[in-house]
């Protein structure tokens, strides 16, 4: 069985609603050498979380803190998509490895990867990795398409996929605003999602 050791790496990346961290921000619990200094009273999702690696996926040299990103199965409605989270701006494009697993998980999901760190733009750009070869960027509300490096295209969103995106940027712009600024506002929305 597989064990975190030395990889501490989920704790800079994912957002935890106990403890308004968000994304990308390493974790104030996260003390320097001894791992998490409120181990005995984490948060749920710190118990209950698992990255693919530690679930057994990927090889065993493929910890998370060696690939500097995260790697998840996701499952959201009716689609499953690989998840890479770089924890360093890049770090898809500089590991060989990475992209040989985006490239053997393209053909059964779509592969999505972002950079976690820049959790302060809302609207960060994101690429999903598909099948057919194609890799999506989207920007905004525009969808660039390229293959092999070369644009072959250029997009807009499908007007619902535009509101739905329009309605979680809101959200998250508030999100960010209010624990940066924790006067700013009242917590009016739900403590969860992504
Ligand atoms: S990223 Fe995976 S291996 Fe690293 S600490 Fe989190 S669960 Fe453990
Ligand atoms: S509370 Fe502990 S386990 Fe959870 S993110 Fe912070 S340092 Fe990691």
């Amino acid at each position: 069985m597989r064990r975190c050791g030395e990889c501490s790496l989920c704790c800079v990346v994912l957002r935890v609603d106990e403890l308004d961290k968000l994304g990308g921000t390493p974790c104030p619990q996260l003390a320097e050498t001894n791992g998490c200094s409120i181990h005995n009273t984490r948060p749920h999702i710190c118990r209950a979380y698992r990255c693919l690696w530690l679930q057994g996926g990927l090889d065993d040299a493929d910890r998370p803190d060696r690939l500097d990103a995260v790697i998840d199965i996701l499952t959201e409605g009716l689609t499953t998509r690989l998840s890479i989270q770089e924890a360093a701006p890049g770090a898809f494009d500089g590991s060989a490895r990475l992209q040989e697993i985006a490239n053997a998980h393209r053909s059964s999901m779509p592969v999505r990867v972002v950079e976690a760190g820049n959790v302060l733009d809302p609207d960060r750009p994101f690429r999903v990795l598909l099948a057919n070869g194609e890799e999506q960027r989207v920007l905004g509300e525009r969808i660039e398409l390229y293959r092999d490096g070369q644009k072959i295209g250029e997009r807009h969103l499908p007007w619902l996929d535009r509101w739905a995106r329009r309605l979680a940027v809101h959200f998250r712009k508030r999100r960010v605003r209010r624990i940066l600024t924790p006067d700013s506002e009242s917590r009016p929305f739900p403590r969860s999602g992504p």
